[in-house]
């Protein structure tokens, strides 16, 4: 018998990084489809997916702004960076017979379809995981931010934040084996202690649109479904 899921719609925000492996850049098409497999499986539950990736494995902003380049470019170059994640994710998720579609904050045509909140609220209703591309489609924003704008358009029920490690711990665990891990902490708490699991913008957006973060490991195969079962390991970020 298959487990009724926690959440009837979730948007899943993955950093590019997360795509890259152990190549230090662009995309591990194995890792690709991993991450891919965890959505069908959550597809298979009845779970209405969104997307959205990052495109620091290709590019950021940041790194031409801090080279004395220009910023706007830079960041015109982070969202494409992320049109091309989200293309590698679609095939990935094709090949697998899941039924996936690409839309962009920025229009190309000839690429991807177009952001709109009702094409896309409609292909989430009609049973396709959707992969929001381009961001917010606004230079000096994040793809956190955009993943949270995104979560309040489709009415998620939750954003899902796949990070480097299980959940939202007092320091970073990777440098402190001491670090606590919270099974659950506000909103609040987390942008007073500075907690760095998502820029402030993007949670500052999900507090006052009452959504849920769950952060955790995007690197456990299978995470992902067993959390939407109701188990596995997470931190629950809520108010
Ligand atoms: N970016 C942007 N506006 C957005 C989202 C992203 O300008 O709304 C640019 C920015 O340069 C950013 C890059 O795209 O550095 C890649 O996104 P991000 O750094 O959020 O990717 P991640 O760290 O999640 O891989």
């Amino acid at each position: 018998m298959t487990a009724t899921p926690i959440y009837r719609r979730v948007l899943l925000k993955a950093s590019g990084e997360a795509l890259m492996g152990e190549q230090g850049f662009g995309i591990d098409v194995s890792v690709v489809d991993r991450i891919a497999g965890d959505i069908a499986e959550a597809r298979a539950l009845g779970v209405e997916v969104g997307v959205v990736i990052g495109g620091g494995n290709i590019f950021r902003g940041v790194a031409v702004a801090s080279k004395g380049g220009d910023r706007v470019t830079g960041d015109h170059m982070g969202m494409l960076a992320t049109v091309i994640n989200s293309l590698a994710l679609r095939t990935s998720l094709v090949k697998m017979g899941v039924d996936a579609v690409v839309l962009s904050a920025i229009a190309m045509p000839e690429i991807c379809e177009s952001f709109s909140q009702r094409q896309a609220t409609a292909y989430m209703d009609a049973g396709k995981v959707v992969i929001f591309a381009g961001g917010t489609g606004n230079p000096f924003f994040t793809t956190d931010s955009a993943a949270a704008l995104r979560a309040a358009e489709i009415g998620a029920n939750a954003l899902f934040k796949g990070t480097q490690v299980d959940g939202v711990y007092s320091e970073d665990p990777k440098k402190n084996r001491n670090a606590t891990r919270y099974d659950r902490i506000s909103h609040e708490d987390v942008l007073k202690r500075g907690l760095s699991i998502m820029d402030t913008a993007a949670i500052a957006l999900a507090r006052e649109n009452h959504i849920p973060i769950i952060v955790y490991s995007i690197h456990e195969k299978g995470g992902f479904g067993d959390i939407l079962k109701g188990k596995g390991h997470c931190t629950v970020v809520a108010d």
